[in-house]
C-alpha cells in the first residue's frame, strides 16, 4: 500500500486502502456539485438539500472506484494471484496483486473486468434515470453514470499499463507466444497513447476547470506519495512542460 493511506476496512478478504489524497478529491466533488453544478440545474430544493446529495454523488463515485478495483483484484484471485489490497488516491484506485498472469488469457480477463465493471454500473445508472426520473435521483446518478462511462472507456485505451494497455499485451503475448516480447511491445504503443494524451492534455489544461488542475509541486508531492521507499522512479523526458516540471520537483523530493 502506498505511503501515508490508512485501512478503513476490507471486503471479501481484500484490504481498502485511502489515500489522504482522496478526501481532497471528495472535498472538490461535493463543493462544486454543491454550489455550482447542482443549484444551476435543479432550482428550488431546500440548500441542505444540495449538500446532501453532492456528498451522496461523491460516496458513490467512491464506491464506483472501489467496484472497478475490486473486479481486478477478484477475478485475479479466481486465478490465483493473492491480492495484497486496494488504495484509493487522488488520480482513481490500484489493485496490488502479488504475481502475474499465467496464460494470456487470463491477463486480459483480469484487465478487462475493471473497464467492464465500470461501463455496467453507467448503464444501470442511465437505466435508474430512465424509470425513475425524479429530480433528485437525476441529480444524484447523471454526473455518476458519465463518469463510470468515461471510467470504463478511458481504461480500455491501450496506454500500457493501464487496462487496455494490458488487453493489448494478452494479445500480443497470445500471438507472439513471449510475454516479454508482449511487454516491449504494449509499452511502446502505451508511450504513443501517453503522448496523445499530453496532446490532448493540453487544451484541457487550458480550458478545463481551475480546481481540478493541480500545480507541478502539488502533482509532484502526490505522485511521490504513492512511492515506497527504495521505489525505483525512470523519469523520461517529455515535451509537455508540465510533465517536465512535475518530473523537476520530483527528481527534487526524491533527492532530498
Ligand atoms: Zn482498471
Amino acid at each position: 500500500m502506498g505511503r501515508g493511506s490508512f485501512t478503513i476496512g476490507s471486503i471479501a478478504g481484500v484490504r481498502i486502502g485511502l489515500h489522504p489524497s482522496w478526501l481532497v478529491i471528495a472535498f472538490l466533488i461535493t463543493y462544486s456539485l454543491a454550489v455550482g453544478d447542482l443549484p444551476d440545474r435543479f432550482r428550488g430544493w431546500e440548500p441542505i438539500l444540495y449538500w446532501v446529495v453532492a456528498a451522496g454523488v461523491a460516496l458513490l463515485f467512491f464506491a464506483s472506484v472501489l467496484a472497478h478495483e475490486l473486479s481486478h483484484a477478484l477475478v485475479a484471485r479466481r486465478y490465483g494471484i493473492e491480492v495484497k489490497d486496494i488504495t484509493l488516491f487522488i488520480f482513481g484506485g490500484a489493485a496490488s496483486l502479488e504475481g502475474d498472469a499465467r496464460t494470456p488469457g487470463q491477463e486480459a480477463l483480469i484487465a478487462f473486468a475493471g473497464p467492464l465493471s465500470s461501463l455496467v454500473i453507467g448503464a444501470v445508472l442511465i437505466g435508474i434515470g430512465l424509470v425513475w426520473p425524479q429530480e433528485q435521483v437525476l441529480a444524484l446518478i447523471g454526473w455518476l453514470a458519465v463518469i463510470n462511462l468515461s471510467l470504463g472507456v478511458f481504461n480500455l485505451l491501450p496506454g500500457f499499463p493501464m487496462d487496455g494497455g494490458r488487453i493489448l499485451r494478452a494479445l500480443i503475448w497470445k500471438v507472439r507466444g513471449d510475454p516479454e516480447v508482449a511487454t516491449r511491445n504494449a509499452a511502446a504503443v502505451g508511450r504513443l497513447v501517453g503522448y496523445l494524451l499530453i496532446g490532448v492534455g493540453e487544451p484541457a489544461r487550458e480550458y478545463g476547470p481551475d480546481e481540478l488542475v493541480a500545480t507541478p509541486e502539488e502533482a509532484a508531492e502526490l505522485l511521490a506519495a504513492q512511492l515506497e521507499p527504495g521505489d525505483t522512479v525512470l523519469v523520461k523526458g517529455s515535451r509537455s512542460a508540465g510533465l517536465e516540471a512535475v518530473a523537476e520537483t520530483l527528481r527534487e523530493l526524491v533527492d532530498g
